[in-house]
């Protein structure tokens, strides 16, 4: 692909859907830089129906380390939800859904919005894994033509790493201008990814954590004795094991190695995809991580 001649796509305003751990950071991200932003989750019962998407906004000023640049760039973004306010789709140049890692929730979702989206605009899915085609299946052509994965890592403000997922009805066009604009104006290291289950990052990533669940369970080794071996020591900064894991969400995790299973014959990687008996638990028992105020460990 010849990224030298490609014009950066000029977002004016953009749009996320979902104001959990990484919607409501990449909200945080787009203000910072300017750039207004509408934040929908969903419609709560009640008299503040965008109450869901208020808490994601008040969560980016507590958060460390911090998730906007400056202390006014929240004011650029603007709560909603989806069932009240998709009308304010109609001006945006850019949507990145960021709802739970849920097809069938995704799928969903796109066949609401599609009404609402300008033709000219770029509208993207933050997976972490699921089928970026399959998302938009019964979408109408012109809609799949500008639909692609934008895949940010946690913290999105932070880390470079951003996967760009181009299906075979994608625009290449329209995913050129992404990546010049994620270059240039996001100062982002995007890279290409195949529409393979969890693409380059998480199908890399979820072997070295699942290693770690089978040395811990094997050597008998404590949350912090992992997260000491894998922290600091190796150059990770703060982020090792189950301190990630806690970032992340555990419940995300599991999706995560569902999706990575779901998609592989190889029985060596389905066995080591099992997801660990303990995350199961704590899901049910609504330990989620940082988002949950606790997980392996309890937010201080
Ligand atoms: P989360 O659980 O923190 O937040 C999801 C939000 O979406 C919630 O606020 C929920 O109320 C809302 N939501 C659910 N269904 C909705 C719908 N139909 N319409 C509008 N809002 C809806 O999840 P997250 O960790 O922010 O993950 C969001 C997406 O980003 C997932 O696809 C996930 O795989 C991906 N992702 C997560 C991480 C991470 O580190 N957590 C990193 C990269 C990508």
């Amino acid at each position: 692909m010849s990224t030298l001649s490609a014009r950066p796509l000029r977002v004016r305003k953009a749009a996320v859907i979902g104001a959990g751990v990484m919607g409501a950071q990449i909200a945080g991200w787009l203000a910072s830089l300017g750039i207004p932003c509408e934040l929908l989750d969903l419609a709560v019962e009640g008299p503040d129906r965008s109450r869901l998407a208020r808490e994601g906004v008040r969560r980016l000023g507590q958060m460390r380390p911090p998730a906007l640049a400056t202390a006014s760039a929240a004011q650029r973004i603007r709560p909603g939800n989806v069932d009240d306010d998709l009308g304010r789709l109609r001006d945006v140049d850019l949507v990145i859904e960021a709802i739970v890692e849920d097809l069938g929730a995704k799928q969903a979702l796109w066949a609401r919005v599609e009404p609402y989206v300008a033709p000219h605009a770029v509208v993207a899915s933050n997976t972490s894994g699921l089928s970026v085609a399959e998302q938009v299946a019964g979408r109408s052509e012109g809609f799949r033509r500008r639909f692609m994965g934008l895949h940010f890592f946690n913290p999105p403000r932070y880390l470079p790493l951003v996967e760009v997922i181009a299906t075979a009805d994608t625009d290449p066009e329209r995913v050129e201008q992404v990546v010049e604009w994620l270059r240039r104006f996001l100062g982002k290291r995007p890279v290409l990814a195949k529409d393979t289950p969890n693409f380059i990052g998480n199908r890399v990533g979820i072997f070295a954590l699942q290693v770690a669940f089978r040395a811990m369970q094997e050597w008998g080794l404590s949350v912090e004795e992992v997260d000491l071996v894998t922290g600091p020591v190796m150059g990770r900064p703060k982020s090792a094991t189950f301190r990630t894991l806690d970032l992340v969400g555990l419940d995300t995790y599991l999706h995560v190695l569902r999706t990575g299973r779901s998609r592989t014959d190889d029985p060596d990687e389905r066995a080591l995809l099992q997801p660990p008996p303990v995350v199961e638990a704590m899901v049910r028992r609504g330990l989620l991580g940082e988002k949950a105020g606790a997980g392996f460990y309890r937010r201080s």
